[in-house]
């Protein structure tokens, strides 16, 4: 088959579309025909090497996939050859403790498509045949493959962790990123009031069509201070944070008393300072969150289906295109998600 992948680690440059040993499904695995996959941030972690691809290189990204069943391994039922699908990103043990509680995101032995294992930068791709689930008639393959790790992140982060409710406020980080544009409309799903950052003036529209009351240009504002003149004072309920660094740090100081910040990702830098008097002064709750389950991926599928929450698409570059589809993305010129279809 044809991928785009990368032999060592560096910039855009490093992308390679050419011929790659093909996928061989084992027992309880299928092998998927990309139709399309999107990119996300942690990509480039995995290509410039801040997070090394665990299996080591040659290496192929791709978290993000909808396709058609191409072949199944031994014991695979219910997956028909041609049904049209979506790969659930997250893989789990199933049986270590925290499994068996039920929290399988942190599985002693947890991985993502496209990191952990191959991911969808190609024409075929493989996974367990349990992490891969019927794609809605009513979506397409590209709206489909604008979700599954940025919005199940989103929701998991807001839904399930912060317990938004109406009438709270919500901090939303960089509201172009895929995990930013899917935050807003879940906080508005919820009934809270959004604030957001973007780091250009041409997404503010953007970002207010998502459903964000207030945009502030973090590179000619302080979003701080607009957080807390936007709340008369007050702060946030709810920070979703992702760049860390200086972002997480600051975005501390935006919560109100009892806020909670949670932490989904660290785009700029793994690492972040506290003062830790706001921390315990304020009872402030800092959590950490990834992916989310299967069956929020389901729910998500429904609420696309029925029109409540979109996909947001930037452009689909072409998989022999790879190479512009992630320096696009380096640059931050994209509004919503970037995909690759086939070439
Ligand atoms: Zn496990």
């Amino acid at each position: 088959m044809k991928a785009a992948f990368f032999k060592e680690h560096g910039g855009a440059e490093k992308i390679v579309y050419d011929d790659y040993r093909d996928p061989v499904p084992e027992a309880g695995e299928a092998v998927v025909r990309v139709r399309a996959c999107a990119l996300n941030h942690v990509d480039m972690l995995l290509l410039d090497g801040r997070f090394p691809p665990p299996e080591g290189l040659p290496h192929v990204n791709g978290c993000e996939v909808t396709g058609t069943v191409e072949a199944v391994g031994a014991g695979v039922k219910g997956l028909e050859r041609g049904g049209r699908v979506i790969v659930f990103p997250g893989f789990s043990c199933g049986r270590c403790e925290y499994c068996l509680r039920g929290a399988r995101t942190v599985c002693v032995r947890y991985g993502y498509l496209g990191a952990h294992k191959d991911g969808g930068y190609a024409e075929l791709v493989k996974a367990p045949a349990t992490n891969i689930l019927p794609l809605p008639d009513g979506l397409s393959f590209e709206s489909g493959a604008a979700v599954p790790l940025a919005m199940v992140t989103s929701w998991h982060a807001l839904v399930a962790q912060a317990e938004c409710r109406p009438g709270q406020t919500v901090l939303v980080q960089a509201a172009g990123s895929g995990v930013g544009s899917a935050a807003i409309q879940i906080a508005r799903l919820c009934g809270a009031r959004v604030i957001t950052t973007v780091g250009s003036d041409d997404k503010i529209d953007f970002a207010r069509a998502l459903g964000a009351e207030h945009v502030v240009n973090y590179r000619t504002q302080d979003f701080v201070e607009e957080t807390k003149r936007w709340t008369g004072k007050r702060g946030v309920d709810i920070v979703i944070e992702h760049i860390g660094g200086e972002t997480l740090e600051r975005s501390v100081y935006a919560l109100t008393r009892l806020g909670t910040l949670v932490t989904i990702g660290s785009h700029d830098t793994h690492w972040g300072r506290l003062d830790l008097r706001h921390v315990y002064s304020k009872n402030l709750r800092i959590l950490g969150t990834n992916l989310g389950s299967i069956l929020e991926l389901q729910t998500i599928l429904e609420h696309l289906v029925d029109g409540r929450l979109k996909p947001v698409i930037d452009r689909a570059f072409a998989l022999r295109e790879a190479r512009a589809a992630v320096q696009h993305v380096l640059d931050r010129k994209n509004k919503g998600k970037v995909l690759l279809v086939p070439s």
